[in-house]
C-alpha cells in the first residue's frame, strides 16, 4: 500500500507571507509591512539602531547559503 499519499507534502513557508498594515514597534507608527515578520517601519529601519534593540533577536532563519 501507498506510504507517501499526495496530501503529506511537507508546507515550506507555515507562515503566509501577506502584506498588511502593522505597527511598527519602535515608532508605532502604522505601515505597510511586506511580510509577517516586518514589524519595523521602513523609517526606523533606515536607522541601524533598531537592529541593537530588535526584540525579535537573531530569530531569523538564515537562507542556508
Ligand atoms: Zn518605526
Amino acid at each position: 500500500m501507498p506510504t507517501t499519499p499526495a496530501n503529506e507534502i511537507p508546507i515550506e513557508e507555515p507562515r503566509v507571507d501577506v502584506p498588511k498594515v502593522r505597527r511598527c514597534l519602535r515608532c508605532e507608527v502604522t505601515f505597510h509591512s511586506q511580510w509577517a515578520g516586518e514589524r519595523i517601519c521602513p523609517r526606523c529601519k533606515s536607522s541601524n539602531t533598531w537592529r541593537n534593540g530588535s526584540p525579535l533577536g537573531s530569530g531569523a532563519s538564515g537562507a542556508g547559503n
